[in-house]
């Protein structure tokens, strides 16, 4: 990050000399840490798969070629270590926290990586999740990262904006199940990024159908997709659809979401890749 040399005419640090232009609250990473683009997870509400596109993004990304990292920031409902089945703690030196590596190479930092029981409830006030959060982006040395996935708690509270205020957030990506697209729920989430000006990337309809395995007979079983209607009058231009498997679900439980093909997630993978041609 460049440091300020109190001329904004050709200065691009975000710092509070800036005149005329709102503080900025972007917090500094690590000094050892080379990330250059920072991907938020968002959803309405939870239950709806956000973790799990998460995950897949990071593993797909890593797949390609890029350097990955998730940096999970659902405090209160950690699930990025089982899903790529770690069970090692994070371990620290005196420049910071050290990520753990997933089995494909992904960096990846949880409270779960650092609590001693992982059953254990984070039962913390407000702030001292958010000021979490901020330690993963500031104290961890994350090594070389070409897109990080943000795992944001759901909703719209403290800790997405404090990840929307303090972390170089390139955009969002929108997780959502149908039934929370009629419900509009999802809509407070595209509208909040709006409000801090950060662009929506995506949106992800997960489990939008399921296919009979006896039969092959596919089933809308939460009626039609709105994907595509909230996307155009939001303006976003990708979309991606995910099934109901029983195969997703059974590698999310046994820690093997690495080797899940994900091939509903290529339209989203494409226009990640782009960024960085
Ligand atoms: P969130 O992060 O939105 O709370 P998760 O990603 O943790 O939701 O998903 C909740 C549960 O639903 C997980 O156990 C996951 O394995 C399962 N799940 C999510 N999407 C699917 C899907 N398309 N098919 C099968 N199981 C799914």
């Amino acid at each position: 990050m460049s440091e300020c040399d109190h001329n904004c005419e050709h200065c691009s640090a975000n710092c509070a000399s800036r005149q005329g232009e709102p503080e900025s609250f972007l917090v500094p990473e690590n000094e050892f840490s080379h990330i250059k683009h920072v991907i938020g997870v968002v959803s309405g509400k939870g239950g709806v798969g956000k973790s799990l596109v998460t995950s897949l993004l990071a593993s797909v990304m890593q797949r390609r070629g890029f350097k990955t990292a998730v940096l999970d920031a659902d405090v209160t409902g950690p699930s990025i270590p089982k899903t790529f089945g770690i069970t090692e703690k994070a371990e620290g030196s005196s420049a910071g926290i050290l990520p753990v590596y997933s089995k494909t190479g992904v960096e990846l930092m949880s409270v779960n990586l650092l609590l001693e029981d992982d059953t254990e409830p984070v039962v913390w006030r407000g702030p001292v999740i958010a000021g979490t959060v901020k330690q993963f982006w500031e104290d961890v040395i994350w090594n070389d990262v070409d897109y990080m996935f943000v795992d944001m708690p759901p909703g719209t509270g403290d800790v997405p904006l404090t990840v929307f205020q303090s972390l170089p957030v390139d955009g969002i990506i929108v997780v959502t199940s149908p039934q929370e697209l009629v419900g509009m729920i999802v809509e407070k989430a595209v509208k909040m990024a709006g409000m801090m000006d950060i662009p929506v990337l995506a949106i992800v309809e997960n489990m939008s159908s399921f296919k009979c395995p006896d039969c092959g007979k596919v089933h809308r079983l939460f009626g039609d997709s709105h994907v595509e209607e909230i996307a155009k009058k939001y303006g976003i231009s990708i979309t991606a659809n995910i099934p109901i498997d029983p195969e997703i679900a059974e590698k999310c439980d046994k820690g093997e979401i690495e080797s899940c093909e994900a091939e509903w997630l290529s339209p989203v993978a494409d226009m990640l890749a782009e960024k960085l041609k």
